[in-house]
């Protein structure tokens, strides 16, 4: 297997915050990521934050130990999220939804920033796209109710996302910073909207890729301070390290391709984006 070229940060005040990694996923620990691998070489990339988001019951209790056990390893702090992806919406009962809420009430304790990913994904199509619909109404209550960001996660269903999520924003069921649209996929007009409604726009991997015209033209128009960076490791490993496993030490090659796209230094990026992940998640400094 071909070597990953690891990022040296140029000087040491560099700090990245990767919004969207799914450090408990298997395919880590299987090609040899353990959190004390995947912790050190996140801080030697200048990586000091990172959130760990959920996509079911399962995940979001392995989200929550892997904060619990990890949390500021190599002195890089975790936050994470729970939820339940559209994927995985036929899992959604009342016993999950009493879980959710539970573990949205001492979010303090597992340091929960989100609820997330929630959603519509008619790609895959995993959950029957009426039941998709229901749990992500559902879920949206839920972040209103319980006063939390959301992580959005959409993939060929940008119709009907954006006419839900319009509809609870007019009659003030959104918060005021509603969340992140997660590895943004969606057109420019579709994402300004999204932008309107106070979301943040994250970018990944995908934005490095060569063939990718799109998502570049995105970045563009979105304004720097509705900007998020994440890796959503272990998928979507950007260049120069495409086709090999992705860890949060890559996401500053999302950040030097941003800085390309804006035509700004990388630095500047790095801290703005930085400054935008502790906006959406509400992270205080110190
Ligand atoms: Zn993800």
């Amino acid at each position: 297997m071909r070597e990953a070229r690891h990022y040296e940060p140029t000087d040491s005040s560099v700090r990245f915050f990767d919004t969207h990694a799914h450090l408990y996923d298997g395919r880590l620990i299987e090609v040899g990521f353990d959190p004390d691998k995947v912790l050190s070489l996140s801080a030697k990339a200048g990586v000091t934050r990172i959130l760990i988001p959920a996509d079911s019951e399962e995940s979001s209790r392995q989200a929550m130990d892997y904060v619990a056990s990890h949390d500021g390893s190599f002195g890089v702090e975790l936050y994470c999220s729970v939820g339940v992806h559209p994927h995985e919406a036929k899992t959604y009962t009342s016993d999950v939804e009493a879980f959710l809420i539970t573990s949205l009430d001492n979010r303090d304790k597992h340091k929960i920033r989100a609820l997330g990913e929630i959603g519509l994904d008619y790609y895959y199509d995993l959950s029957e796209r009426s039941v998709q619909r229901e749990v992500f109404i559902r879920q949206l209550e839920i972040a209103k109710e319980c006063d939390i960001p959301i992580i959005l996660h959409e993939r060929d269903a940008t119709g009907d996302c954006l006419d839900i999520l319009k509809s609870f924003y007019s009659r003030g069921a959104l918060r005021k910073s509603p969340g992140v649209c997660h590895c943004c996929s969606m057109s420019k007009e579709a994402a300004a909207e999204m932008v309107k409604m106070g979301f943040f726009i994250g970018f990944d991997g995908p934005i490095t890729f060569k063939n990718n015209k799109k998502t570049p033209e995105v970045c563009l128009d979105t304004p720097l301070d509705r900007i998020v960076i994440e890796t959503d490791s272990p998928y979507l490993t950007p260049e120069p390290n495409r086709g090999l496993t992705n860890n949060p030490e890559f996401v500053p090659y999302v950040c030097s391709r941003i800085a390309e796209i804006k035509g700004m230094p990388l630095e500047e990026i790095a801290r703005v984006t930085y400054d935008n992940g502790c906006k959406l998640y509400e992270i205080t400094e110190g």
